[in-house]
């Protein structure tokens, strides 16, 4: 029987930078061995029991893995919609699916744009400071769609 663990987090970089936190949001629920979140944070928080705190390292390549050259690449600006803002620094996805890459503009020149297909966080080690607030049994639903839902089993959609 497959598990779903919720949990607070504050997610920082090494220099103490916060980049992310469900402080004063809903906690985070993921389905075990669903890849809903980062190797290195799965790992340790299975272990963990509801109340545990704990902070926790997570090195880049247990994360969100290297930096990947060969995935910045220029793209024709033609290949953008014809009404799109491109700024240096958005971010866009291909499509909908949350596990589709994030690309963010790196430059914008007369007919191409540099993008980079690396994950913001790609090539950095993160620092997790974590609470357990719940575990439960996975519902029959989150199984077959492979991801959690909420604290009781029917969060979203
Ligand atoms: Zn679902």
């Amino acid at each position: 029987m497959k598990r779903v663990i919720g949990f607070h987090y504050t997610l920082t970089d090494k220099s103490g930078t916060v980049l992310d936190s469900s402080i004063g949001d809903e906690p985070l629920f993921f389905l075990e061995g669903s890849q809903q979140i980062i190797p290195g944070l799965e790992k340790v928080l299975g272990l963990m029991n509801p109340g545990d705190k704990r902070k926790i390292e997570v090195k880049a390549n247990d994360a969100y893995g290297e930096i990947n050259p060969d995935l910045v690449v220029k793209v024709k600006k033609t290949q953008f919609p014809p009404d799109a803002e491109l700024q240096v620094g958005d971010q866009f996805q291909v499509n909908n699916d949350h596990h589709s890459p994030v690309f963010t503009i790196m430059n914008v020149d007369t007919d191409e744009v540099t993008v980079d297909g690396n994950h913001p966080m790609a090539g950095k080690d993160l620092f997790f400071d974590v609470e357990i607030v719940g575990i439960r049994p996975a519902t029959a639903e989150e199984m077959s769609h492979g991801h959690a839902h909420g604290a009781h089993g029917q969060g979203h959609h």
